[in-house]
């Protein structure tokens, strides 16, 4: 193997040059090559100093994902590496060229001094895998910057600027000119110095201050209930910053470390958000799509409907800095349309989080259409009017002929059929659906719907520009609701099952939130509003569905949800805080009586399994019929689109860890008293149950 780490002699320091491309991270290679270059810098009575640094964009971006397992055994051990340098008599200087994350960070915390370019990030991600800096990170940050910023740091996992990096003290300087020459450079004054070392294990003023500040855990472990609610990881990241303030000394918080960091590795949150990172880069794989597909070059894109969606799309387009038109047909639902895009850019410029010229120049590549003929020259264009599959049509057999030949024709239907909109052009091989969740400036999903005849240029241009976009892109197959809506169709419909045969809106929505989604389904629909509902059903003429009748009994007494203080809760003020409220409960009782249900009462465990478990049948279903190409990708979609919990993982892998033979019993003893379709096992269920099989085995 060509060594990954070179060694070169410049003046009187020896220069370690990190090379495993494209990012450097902590193979075995490498660490053997940071060894061996430590080793015989060391060696060298001509050596005063040793300045690290990474060739290519990183510094080093972690830990090797590739050699997650067996392999991370081989050549010699981080923690012999650092040991090593952490115990050199002459000083290390590390000269972080680029990306410094995760282990990365902890080899340059290891070193004497550190210098960054201006365009290096650091940080500690390893929170986000359900893990924690394993290599002595929540030993040595707090020593270099203080435990409540090093709190901060490690549990948020979030990068951290240069120019940040320096006034936090993570970093001794930050440098605009050739990071390997600044190395140099400072080492030489190092050396001048007579070379003396700054061990970062040493430094005890920032944890003798905050020593015996129990506030600080405290309030620490209060806000991450806020933040983290649920998550094992960020706790026994607090656990070790403790140990690393009052523990004895270094070594004992580092045993404190090392016990939390297995208790981590051990921990199914682990295994779940692992499970997650690799489902949603296996999402972009799409079997038939290959590289050499030529795709569309997408510069310009315009837009149809300035409604909640399309204003949301237009600044998701503007923030990846590609010009898009925007048409409505009601000319002040286009300027109420650019007013909301405004307000919502010029709140994040209040927080501080975009500066008044970024806005300016997103501002500036949202432009009006006052009609639709203005479309055609984009690139891609994406329908988001009313859903109404006729009124889709419509729109596009006019796009059909307003479009310049080879764009792209996308909707955003949250369902409807996309073979039938296609059909309504001459160029079904250009249309597909885009199908982005609101705030679509906000959500990360982006289901990419393939219609029967959408092209795989089509389909890769869909793809590539979701990535363009920030999204997480999923590709689902065209059937009613796609993969995400039709599976929580099953979900909210058990709920609203649930509560007229006995259980309560309250105990319903506390066992989804303690599940770990942010409300369950009666606060949100208090949030979305009722009448919504209650309307479009009016004005189909009523619905015979049995689960309507308690939300319109409530909307026919006033009660619309939290616009009006009052729905399956009742809030007080402004206050969005839904509180029970026993005239509600007692509309509903009534409601179910009237309908001949015996009220009956529910287990916490019983309420889950009948929200969860049609996700996990539907998704089977989606699975067997392709519509789904992966269990991965149907966890995709649920923790980027429905707010499921990243920690355990989107419902299918919920139901692997369940066991799948358990979750057939429950989904047929449901299907055996109910008969209900949602119920009926799927076939693939039936057979993986019976196999001993999951739902991940399928993925490969
Ligand atoms: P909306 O009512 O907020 O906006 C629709 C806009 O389309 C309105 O401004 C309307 O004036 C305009 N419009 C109607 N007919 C038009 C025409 N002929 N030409 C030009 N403009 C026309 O609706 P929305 O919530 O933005 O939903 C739009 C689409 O996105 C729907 O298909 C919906 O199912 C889908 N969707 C909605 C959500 C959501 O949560 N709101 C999420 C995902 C997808």
């Amino acid at each position: 193997m060509k060594g990954q780490v070179h060694y070169e002699k410049r003046g009187a320091s020896a220069l370690l040059s990190i090379d495993n491309p494209p990012v450097n991270p902590l193979s075995s290679g490498v660490r053997q090559g940071l060894f061996d270059g430590v080793a015989r810098a060391l060696a060298d009575n001509e050596v005063k100093a040793i300045v690290l640094t990474g060739l290519n964009r990183a510094f080093i971006a972690g830990a090797d994902i590739s050699e997650f397992g067996a392999a991370a055994t081989q050549g010699a051990s981080l923690n012999e590496v650092l040991e090593q340098m952490e115990s050199s008599p002459k000083p290390i200087i590390a000269a972080i060229n680029g990306t410094a994350f995760g282990g990365g960070l902890e080899v340059a915390l290891c070193c004497d001094y550190r210098i960054a370019s201006s365009t290096a990030p650091v940080g500690l991600p390893e929170v986000k895998l359900g893990l924690l800096p394993g290599a002595g990170g929540t030993q040595r940050l707090p020593r270099l910057v203080g435990a409540a910023a090093a709190i901060q740091a490690i549990v948020s996992g979030n990068p951290i600027v240069a120019g940040k990096a320096l006034d936090m003290g993570i970093v001794d300087k930050v440098v605009e000119t050739d990071i390997v020459e600044s190395g140099l450079e400072f080492a030489e004054e190092i050396i001048s110095k007579g070379s003396p070392t700054r061990k970062i294990r040493d430094l005890v003023d920032k944890i003798q201050a905050d020593k015996g500040n129990t506030e600080l855990f405290e309030l620490a472990a209060t806000g991450l209930d806020k933040t983290h609610r649920g998550q094992f990881a960020p706790q026994q990241i607090l656990k070790c910053i403790e140990a690393a303030v009052n523990a004895a000394d270094f070594d004992a918080g580092m045993a404190v470390e090392r016990q939390c960091f297995s208790e981590c590795l051990s921990h199914p949150q682990r295994e779940a958000l692992i499970h997650i990172f690799f489902a949603e880069r296996a999402a972009n794989k799409i079997p038939g799509l290959s590289k050499e597909v030529p795709l569309i070059d997408v510069q310009k894109a315009s837009i149809i409907g300035a409604g909640t969606m399309g204003g949301g799309i237009a600044m998701c387009f503007a923030n990846a800095g590609i010009a898009v038109l925007i048409h409505d047909n009601d000319p002040d639902g286009l300027q109420r349309g650019l007013k909301v895009i405004a307000g919502n850019y010029a709140r994040t410029v209040a927080k501080g989080r975009l500066s008044q010229q970024e806005m300016d120049s997103r501002m500036a590549l949202i432009q009006p259409a006052a009609s639709m003929d203005e479309l055609g020259d984009a690139d891609v264009v994406i329908e988001a009017v009313y859903e109404n599959l006729d009124l889709k049509k419509e729109i596009f057999s006019k796009l059909d002929t307003i479009m310049k030949p080879g764009a792209l024709l996308a909707t955003n239907t949250s369902g409807l059929d996309v073979d039938a909109i296609a059909a309504s052009t001459s160029r079904p091989e250009f249309v597909c659906g885009m199908h982005f969740f609101s705030p679509a400036n906000v959500m990360k999903l982006l289901e990419v719907v393939k219609g029967e005849k959408s092209s795989p240029a089509a389909l890769g241009t869909a793809m590539a520009l979701g990535k363009r976009l920030g999204k997480v892109s999923v590709m689902a197959g065209n059937c009613p609701g796609f993969i995400g809506n039709r599976m929580i169709g099953g979900y909210s419909y058990q709920a609203n099952l649930m509560i007229l045969e006995g259980a309560t809106p309250a105990q319903i929505d506390k066992v989804i939130y303690d599940f770990g989604l942010a409300m369950g389904p009666f606060a949100m629909a208090d949030m979305v509003g009722l009448d919504l509902g209650w309307r479009a059903r009016k004005m189909r003429g009523g619905s015979n569905e049995v689960t309507s009748r308690i939300p319109d009994e409530l909307c026919e007494l006033g009660r619309y949800g939290q616009k009006n203080g009052l729905g399956y809760y009742r809030y007080e003020d402004a206050s969005r805080l839904p509180i029970a409220d026993p005239i509600a409960d007692e509309v509903i009782a009534k409601v179910s009586e009237n309908l001949g249900y015996q009220r009956k009462s529910f287990s916490d465990e019983e309420i889950l399994k009948r929200c969860i478990y049609p996700l996990v049948n539907i998704g089977a279903k989606l699975l067997e019929e392709g519509h789904a190409l992966r269990a991965g990708d149907i966890d995709t979609v649920y923790v980027n689109g429905y707010g499921f919990p990243t920690y355990v993982g989107g419902p299918m892998w919920f139901a692997d860890a369940q066991g799948l033979g358990e979750v057939l019993a429950d989904i047929q003893r449901f299907f055996d008293e109910t008969g209900a379709d949602v119920w009926k096992p799927s076939a693939l269920l039936e057979r993986l149950a019976a196999e001993g099989k999951t739902f991940a085995s399928l993925d490969g």
